[in-house]
């Protein structure tokens, strides 16, 4: 099956009521952990390169590899920038066959996120590609820094939503709604009144970020209240570095200690994709009509 945008891939998940997890691609483990996932639970995936990750996966090297698994992959699959900063980011996605962008100008006031993300979706247009933006300020850090809390004072406002969306002529909206990136101080607590109104307000389908840590049971509210993209990336990174320490501590002097580390990591990461995937109601979605 193909590549699709983020606009094709969610409008079913929308429809039928299931969210189409995004999972973070930070290595070739990852991104074959991901796709055998996806082709095993017979689920539409979102593969996720996030532009702070840049440093990590070099774009030119691995997006060959990702277009030609892509290509024969049972499933449709879409290729997002996650976090999307600077212009020489998202052209060097858009350069490497990336058919959705995620436009992150959530800490400008705004108006000037409104403009930024309008640039970015006329940008994106010719080529296909559609656009995720994002309103209000999702907690904890991107980047990597670790016990998030969310800020309710930068939760996103309903009557906003309805705006930026209708400006901006984005795909689906990243909101602020008690998630956070990373991992969680305590239980997290997510406002589902103000998702309700959200989902209502935007028009378009909601995206929750920092989805590890949220209860199962939440998960499937949220999805029942809107949600159609659920972005997890810290729950498979606790599974990999896991994985590694168990190895690490049974063996670690041999020969091929190091390529069955990889092997190892590959499967606990396959696992808890496969695990989200049932959660999010994609599983067993491909070639089902309505
Ligand atoms: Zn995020």
């Amino acid at each position: 099956m193909s590549l699709v945008n983020l606009a094709e891939i969610l409008q079913p998940a929308q429809k039928q009521g299931y969210a189409v997890g995004a999972f973070n691609v930070v290595n070739l483990e990852f991104l074959e952990a991901i796709l055998e996932a996806a082709q095993n639970r017979q689920s539409p995936v979102i593969l996720n390169i996030a532009e702070v990750h840049f440093r990590y996966v070099t774009l030119e090297n691995i997006c060959p590899s990702i277009l030609d698994m892509v290509s024969r992959a049972p499933v449709p699959v879409t290729l997002n920038l996650d976090h999307g900063l600077t212009d020489e980011g998202i052209a060097r996605a858009l350069d490497n066959g990336f058919t959705s962008i995620m436009i992150d100008a959530s800490k400008l006031p705004f108006e000037q996120n409104v403009q930024r993300t309008r640039e970015v979706v006329e940008r994106c247009r010719s080529r296909g590609v559609t656009v995720e933006g994002e309103l209000g300020c999702v907690g904890g850090d991107e980047g990597g820094g670790l016990d998030a809390e969310a800020d309710s004072r930068l939760y996103t406002d309903p009557a906003e939503a309805s705006d930026y969306v209708k400006r901006t002529g984005v795909a689906a909206l990243a909101v602020a709604v008690g998630n956070a990136h990373g991992r969680y101080k305590g239980e997290p607590k997510l406002d589902f009144d103000r998702l309700g109104k959200l989902r209502d307000a935007a028009g378009v389908p909601l995206v929750l970020h920092g989805g590890s840590g949220i209860p199962d049971d939440d998960f499937k509210k949220a999805v029942r209240l809107g949600v159609a993209k659920i972005n997890f990336y810290t729950g498979m990174s606790q599974a990999a570095l896991s994985a590694i320490g168990q190895a690490v501590k049974e063996n670690g002097h041999g020969y091929n200690d190091y390529p069955e580390i990889n092997r190892r990591v590959k499967n606990a990461v396959r696992v808890v994709v496969e695990h989200q995937m049932r959660i999010f109601g994609s599983e067993g979605r491909v070639g089902r009509r309505s």
